[in-house]
């Protein structure tokens, strides 16, 4: 399965790119997680990153590319992959055409999720993420079953720096100006499925399923 996730932040790509990894055993490759782990890490890409994360900006598409091909070419593509936050700009999406063409692949599908605004604020203000492990949560929607504490690994969870009110109005306005676009590019390459965001997890995913099932992605 090779899948490219596409959608505001808050869409629910993350949750649903986990699930779907598990399921159909394909490699979730999910850009901001990894630029985090390397700000964790204090490396020289992630010191480059961090103030640009936290401030709700884009990294530079020299060094997202760079990374994230980097990974790619590592697993290899004939796994599958799920790309989740990547490409987020039509340079990185052109750059990524380029690299499968190399690898003699493409996208088997691009699934666009279609969030409102309200969703997209609820989810991300209702965010905790664990420090430690990067799992993730939702005070509502998905709260760890010690309130305040993360279920895997028992740390303190936090609140993303980027998931502050006023940073995410930034991320949103990034979004409209750089990602959006990437709609129109995948159409216009017949891989565009719009999928419904609002909805809750389980509707979603068997939604997604039956679309697999029709598409003979899953075997
Ligand atoms: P969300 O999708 O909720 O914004 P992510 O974890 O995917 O969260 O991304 C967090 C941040 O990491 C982004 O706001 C951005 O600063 C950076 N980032 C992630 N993916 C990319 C990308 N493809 N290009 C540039 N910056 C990225
Ligand atoms: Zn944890």
């Amino acid at each position: 399965m090779k899948l490219i996730l596409l959608g505001p932040p808050g869409a629910g790509k993350g949750t649903h790119a986990r699930i779907l990894s598990e399921k159909y055993h394909a490699p979730h490759l999910a850009t901001g997680e990894i630029l985090r782990q390397q700000i964790r890490e204090k490396t020289p890409l992630g010191r480059k990153a961090k103030d640009i994360i936290e401030k709700g900006g884009l990294v530079p598409d020299q060094i997202v590319n760079a990374m994230m091909f980097q990974v790619m070419g590592r697993i290899g593509t004939e796994g599958g992959f799920i790309l989740d936050g990547f490409p987020r700009t039509l340079g990185q999406a052109e750059a990524l055409e380029d690299f499968l063409a190399e690898e003699k692949t493409k996208p088997d599908t691009v699934l666009n999720f279609q969030t409102s605004e309200k969703v997209i604020i609820d989810r991300l203000s209702g965010r905790r993420v664990c420090p430690k492990c990067g799992a993730n949560y939702h005070i509502r929607n998905i709260p760890p079953k010690k309130a305040g504490i993360c279920d895997s690994c028992g740390e303190k969870l936090t609140q993303r720096k980027d998931d502050e009110p006023e940073t995410i109005k930034h991320r949103l306005r990034m979004y409209e100006s750089e990602t959006k676009p990437l709609i129109d590019f995948y159409a216009k390459r017949n891989l565009l499925k719009d999928v419904p965001g609002d909805y809750d997890v389980p509707e979603l995913q068997a939604e997604l399923a039956s679309f697999f099932d029709e598409l003979k992605l899953v075997k």
